[in-house]
């Protein structure tokens, strides 16, 4: 296939050619020597972010050939592109059909577009002689007239360089629920915090030094964060340490595995910015739970499970039927479809799921926050429901 007629960027190509040959980045690292933030960079199209034009095409070229690309091809689109985000808006003629009239309608247009900047400017200029003001409406101007810079580079714009005064300092406990490395040194950490809810951060340097905030970037501890917080929708770690260590989680994978799945529940299910106080609660019970291991992970997993859906508005009916809103007596088993809220009744045409009197009592207090003794099968049929009920609600990873 040629790389020149997709739509995707050149960083997706080559992302996709790597994923082809079922090679990770550490493995396009190692072939390539090129640094794997570098790589990260270059297949999200951060190109202003790597060291210069000469190492860009560089590592371009050895990264394509690595993943079975024709280097030049690549080094090619990359030069073009670049061409086009310095010169001219217009969209690109398709390179793989040259026809000679296009390419004269082409610089006829770029001439047009220039001299209409130039008169917008000299306009502007007129109209608004504000001396030093200038350069700053020159470059908003560049900006949303030329600029197709990849989007990735968007959060650097709305990134708070330096604390200011302006900033309002947030201070809470809180448990990491994902980081994402940012350039070659950085983190972006998404916090669930116990007062403020799911808060993006910047962690400037936290890839530097691990020291850098104290470990508290590593998962299932929780950290007392200082954020700067200026309203956008990325703040700024400032401090973190670590106030509970949870060094019993990572001695057992099924606890690992457990905690992993809890975290990226309670992530995809409370909303940004938003206190939850009770899921906040539910997840600390869990991890310490975890943590202390005497109990059975997948049991503690699925009584959280329901336990967040409960915190965060999501609880099943597990008493009548949601559509007619008959009482199922205590002693029945139910039919029970998550997607749509909890039992639905035979006559109300019923649901596949069906779950014994037994099971369903103790869901109904594992519900409200009281323990019940379940066998790790029950957990396991707890857990299929509650996933179905997320799925209905959030975007929920698997
Ligand atoms: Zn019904």
């Amino acid at each position: 296939m040629d790389p020149r007629v997709t739509t995707d960027t050149i960083g997706s190509t080559l992302k996709k050619a790597r994923e082809r040959k079922a090679m990770s980045l550490a493995e396009v690292s190692r072939v390539t020597r090129i640094p794997a933030g570098t790589i990260d960079s270059i297949e999200h199209d951060r190109f202003d972010d790597l060291p210069g034009e000469v190492f860009v095409r560089g590592f371009l070229k050895s990264y394509a050939q690595a993943v079975g690309l024709q280097g030049e091809e690549i080094v090619a689109r990359y030069t073009s592109s670049r061409r086009v985000v310095l010169v001219t808006p217009l969209p690109t003629a398709s390179p793989v059909e040259p026809v000679r009239a296009d390419r004269r309608r082409f610089g006829v247009a770029i001439a047009f577009v220039l001299l209409l900047i130039l008169f917008t400017l000299a306009l502007s200029i007129v109209l608004k002689p504000r001396g030093h003001d200038m350069p700053s409406e020159l470059s908003s101007l560049t900006r949303t007239t030329f600029a197709r810079r990849p989007s990735s580079r968007a959060p650097e714009a709305v990134l708070p360089r330096r604390a200011g005064l302006s900033a309002k300092i947030l201070k809470s406990e809180a448990l990491l629920v994902r980081a994402v490395p940012y350039g070659d040194t950085d983190i972006i950490a998404t916090l669930f915090c116990a007062q403020g809810g799911k808060v993006s951060a910047m962690a400037r340097g936290a890839r530097k030094s691990s020291k850098r905030f104290g470990g508290a970037l590593d998962p299932f501890h929780t950290a007392e964060v200082t954020l700067q917080d200026r309203g956008s929708d990325l703040t700024t770690m400032s401090e973190a340490r670590i106030v509970r260590v949870r060094a019993g989680i990572v001695s057992r994978l099924e606890a690992v595995d457990a905690a992993g799945v809890a975290l990226r529940w309670t992530r995809d299910l409370c909303p940004p910015r938003t206190d939850e106080p009770g899921a906040w609660d539910a997840l600390v019970r869990l991890l310490d739970a975890l943590d202390e291991g005497k109990t059975e992970p997948n049991v503690e997993l699925a009584f959280f499970s329901l336990r967040l859906l409960t915190e965060v508005g999501y609880g099943l009916e597990l008493d009548q039927c949601v559509v007619c809103g008959k009482l199922c007596p205590d002693d029945r088993p139910a039919r029970i479809d998550a997607a749509r809220g909890g039992i639905v009744c035979l006559s109300c045409g019923g649901a596949r799921f069906q779950i014994s009197a037994k099971l369903r009592q103790a869901a109904r207090l594992m519900q409200r926050g009281t323990r019940a003794i379940i066998s790790t099968d029950e957990a396991q049929e707890i857990m299929k429901l509650a996933e179905v009920a997320m799925a209905a609600h959030a975007d929920v990873a698997k």
